[in-house]
C-alpha cells in the first residue's frame, strides 16, 4: 500500500510517497507560492501514484476541531494567500482518498513517538527550535489538541539578567520562548547568525537557560517520559549537555524520578532519532491513520 505525505511549509511544499510505516520511496519539492499555483503541482505529483491515503503535516495555525465547519483549513497564517485555505478538503476532493491533517510539529512528534526516540514510551514532547519554536505533545498515543492545539513556543519564560533583549521579539508576547530563543531571536540579540557562532559564544549559555526553563515547565505540566529537541538551532549539539545541566539545577530535586537524575538526563532530553525525516515520517503515519479511520 502506498501513502502520500505532504509537509506543507511556508517556503516549500515537500510531497512524498511512502509506506504506512513511514518508509519514504519518492520525494518532490515545490515552492510555496499561492494555492492556485502550488496545489496543481502537488496534485500532478500525487496522481502519478496509486495512493490509498494522504497525510498532511502543515504550518499553521490550523483548524483541527473535527466538528468545525472549517476543519482542516489554515486559519490566521501570516502567508496571506493561504489564509482560510481548506487544504484538507481540497486534497481529499481532488485525490479521492482519505486525508488526515495535523500541524507540522505534531506530525514530527508522532513520528518520534511511533518509530523514533520515544518508541518505548507512552508519552513524549517534541520541540523544534528554528525560525520559530513549536512543540507537539503525545500522551498514550494521542496527539494533544485540547481547545485548539498547544502553543509550546509561546510559553512565558523568566528573562535572564544578562539578556540585552529581555522582552524578546514576539509581536504578541513579552518574554515568550519563541521571542527569546528562536534562531532569529538569537541573531537579533547578538547581530550574528546562530549557524556561524562558535561553541564558546555567550549566546549558547543563555539559549540553554531558556530551553531548560521550557523543559522544566513541560516536566512540571505534562510530565513526559522523554523530551526530543530538534530544528536548526539544535544542530548545535553542545547545547544538549548545557540544557541538561540547567534543567537539573532548576528542578531542584523536586520531581521524584530516576530519569531526571543528573546521569540519566542524557537519555531524557535527546535529539530526534529520525533526524530531518521526522516530518515526512509523521505525515506518512497520519496518512496510515486516515486509512484506518477512512477520514
Ligand atoms: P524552519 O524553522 O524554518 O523550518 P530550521 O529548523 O532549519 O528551519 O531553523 C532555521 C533557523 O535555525 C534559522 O534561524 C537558522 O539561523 C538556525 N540554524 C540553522 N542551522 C543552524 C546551526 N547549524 N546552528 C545554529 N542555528 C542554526
Ligand atoms: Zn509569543
Amino acid at each position: 500500500m502506498l501513502i502520500g505525505a505532504l509537509e506543507a511549509g511556508g517556503t516549500k511544499m515537500v510531497c512524498s510517497i511512502g509506506t504506512p510505516k513511514g518508509g519514504v520511496l519518492q520525494r518532490a519539492s515545490f515552492r510555496t507560492l499561492t494555492p492556485d499555483e502550488t496545489i496543481p503541482q502537488m496534485l500532478d505529483f500525487f496522481r502519478n501514484f496509486e495512493i490509498s491515503a494522504l497525510g498532511i503535516g502543515s504550518f499553521g495555525p490550523l483548524d483541527l476541531n473535527p466538528k468545525s465547519k472549517t476543519y482542516g483549513t489554515i486559519t490566521s497564517s501570516p502567508k496571506k494567500a493561504w489564509r482560510d485555505f481548506p487544504i484538507l478538503e481540497t486534497m481529499r476532493h481532488e485525490l479521492h482518498v482519505p486525508v488526515e491533517i495535523d500541524t507540522d510539529v505534531n506530525a514530527a512528534a508522532l513520528a518520534e513517538y511511533v518509530v523514533g526516540a520515544g518508541k518505548t514510551y507512552k508519552s513524549l514532547v517534541y520541540v523544534t527550535v528554528g525560525t520559530g519554536v513549536g512543540g507537539g505533545i503525545i500522551l498514550n498515543g494521542d496527539i494533544v489538541h485540547g481547545l485548539v492545539h498547544p502553543e509550546v513556543g509561546h510559553m512565558l519564560l523568566t528573562p535572564s539578567e544578562m539578556d540585552t533583549m529581555p522582552g524578546g521579539m514576539c509581536p504578541f508576547h513579552d518574554h515568550c520562548l519563541e521571542g527569546l530563543a528562536s534562531g532569529p531571536a538569537i541573531e537579533k540579540r547578538w547581530g550574528l547568525s546562530p549557524a556561524l557562532m562558535m561553541e564558546n559564544h555567550p549566546a549558547w549559555d543563555l539559549e540553554a537557560d531558556y530551553l531548560a526553563q521550557m523543559c522544566v515547565n513541560l516536566i512540571m505540566t505534562v510530565s513526559p517520559e522523554i523530551i526530543v529537541l530538534g530544528g536548526g538551532v539544535m544542530q548545535q549539539q553542545h547545547l544538549f549537555p548545557k540544557i541538561r545541566k540547567h534543567v537539573f539545577r532548576m528542578l531542584g530535586g523536586y520531581v521524584a524520578s530516576a530519569r531526571l537524575d543528573e546521569e540519566h538526563l542524557d537519555s531524557y532530553i535527546v535529539p530526534p532519532a529520525l533526524g530531518n525525516n521526522s516530518g515526512v515520517t509523521g505525515a506518512l503515519l497520519l496518512g496510515a491513520k486516515a486509512v484506518a479511520t477512512r477520514k
